[in-house]
């Protein structure tokens, strides 16, 4: 990948102001739902908030896309910890998709032919409340060039492997100068063609695509790929598609992720705004994710039939590569099941 930024002058890294800008977003986020619901003007018993041991964790420049004074804003429900999460339902487990089992503790997870999932941090820029990965003991994930070195001789180890996704947690919250020495190391190992980078923060916050991220992207021998995370149209705002966009300008394929979640997204106009707010910003929606039967999200549960019906409904509406292909993790299964 060539651009302009490969010509520009830099000194080094990590000086400017965007940097700090997106670090300082994490340092005052919101991180309780009483303090949420004094931002939005809500009443905290009347929308039925609560505190539990998965913390509420929203970044302001998220937060000032939610309504003020709606408690069934669609970006304030993913995030807003409530009292149904204590609500036990039977068939939903803290590790729906035997993760555990796959390694995870080891910092790689391998399920799949050709990729691994590296996960690069157990931090993220935003804690959804439907998480599948709400209950992992993260703070024993590995961060930081010692605890990757497992990970990375598993990678260079097995030729098979030629693409690695940085997952966790979210990759973006590690500092540009972490993601590079990880980039770095990856294009030394021969096989590997690809790295994909799962993130949600670019959407949480805008600021987090940098000058200096952009520079490590962009002089890597390998092919990047960036898979977001957008669950309604709302969440992409100018400021979130102007940094997408700096991807796309160095030759970067961004795709969505969402995941169909009740009273978020589960509407036939809901799911098509979504997906042709992306496809204006030329990003394809890739997945439309089954939610995974994880302790605490029941009352996000969309009924498959009603999923089914929702693709068909916007296939009407949009060209076929702005339909996402709708999916479900299926433990043990050799790649997601397609259900539409
Ligand atoms: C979803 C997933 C992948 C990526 O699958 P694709 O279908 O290639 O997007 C890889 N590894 C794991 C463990 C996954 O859950
Ligand atoms: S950003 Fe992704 S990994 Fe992090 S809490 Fe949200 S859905 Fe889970």
């Amino acid at each position: 990948m060539t651009s302009h930024l490969s010509q520009t002058k830099r000194t080094s890294g990590e000086s400017s102001s965007e940097v700090v800008s997106w670090q300082a977003e994490m340092k005052r986020a919101i991180r309780s739902s009483s303090d949420l619901c004094e931002y939005l003007h809500l009443n905290p018993e009347e929308v039925g908030s609560a505190e539990n041991d998965f913390p509420v964790f929203v970044p302001l420049s998220f937060a000032a896309r939610m309504q003020p004074g709606d408690p069934q804003d669609p970006l304030l429900l993913q995030v807003l910890a409530r009292m149904e999460e204590s609500v036990e339902v039977a068939g939903y487990r803290a590790d729906p998709n035997g993760e555990a089992h796959a390694g995870l503790s080891a910092g790689i997870l391998q399920k799949y032919a050709s990729r691994a999932l590296l996960i690069s941090t157990g931090v993220c820029a935003v804690h959804c409340r439907y998480c599948f990965r709400r209950h992992f003991p993260y703070a024993d994930a590995p961060s930081g060039m010692e605890q990757w070195k497992h990970s990375l001789e598993a990678i260079a180890s097995d030729s098979q492997i030629e693409e690695v996704i940085l997952s966790g947690g979210d990759p973006l919250v590690l500092s540009d100068q972490m993601l590079g020495q990880l980039l770095k190391k990856l294009a030394d190992i021969p096989h590997l063609k690809h790295v994909r980078i799962h993130t949600r923060t670019p959407i949480i916050i805008a600021s987090r695509i940098t000058d200096s991220l952009l520079a490590h992207l962009n002089s890597t021998r390998l092919n990047i790929w960036f898979v977001i995370h957008a669950n309604h149209a709302r969440e992409l705002d100018g400021e979130v598609l102007a940094g997408l966009s700096q991807l796309q300008q160095i030759g970067i394929p961004v795709l969505n992720q969402a995941v169909l979640l009740r009273g978020i997204n589960d509407s036939e106009e809901a799911l098509y705004q979504l997906c042709k707010r992306l496809m204006e910003a030329q990003i394809i929606p890739y997945y439309l994710h089954q939610l995974d039967k994880v302790a605490g999200a029941a009352h996000f549960h969309v009924p498959i039939e009603r999923g089914r019906e929702l693709i068909a409904a916007i296939r009407k509406r949009l060209p076929g590569y702005a339909v996402p292909r709708y999916v479900k993790e299926t433990e043990g299964e050799p790649s997601k099941t397609v259900l539409a």
